[in-house]
């Protein structure tokens, strides 16, 4: 289980999420090249340590854990895991 971006964070892409994360497992960073390229930030569900932190800081409420994710964004589960598959 992991903590999962979903639809509001497209278009928003704050980063705040970033900042507080204690095992830099969401990216890209606003540092990396592909930050442009994105519309929305990924978390790596291997990384993830489940803390919460980042939910509490996105100003948009894009963030949830997995089992909690709203049934209409299920699929971001699999959207966030292959951000890392590439
Ligand atoms: S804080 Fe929320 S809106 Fe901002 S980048 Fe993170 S998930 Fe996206
Ligand atoms: S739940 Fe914690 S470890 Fe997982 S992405 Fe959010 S801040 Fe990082």
């Amino acid at each position: 289980m992991a903590y999962v971006i979903a639809e509001p964070c497209i278009g928003t892409k704050s980063a705040e999420c970033v900042q507080v994360c204690p095992v830099d497992c969401i990216h890209p960073r606003p540092d990396e090249p592909d930050f442009a390229n994105v519309e929305q930030l990924y978390i790596d569900p291997e990384t993830c340590i489940n803390c919460g932190a980042c939910a509490s800081v996105c100003p948009v409420e894009a963030i949830f854990p997995e089992e909690d994710l709203p049934e209409q964004w299920k699929r971001f589960i699999e959207i966030n895991a292959n951000y890392y598959k590439k």
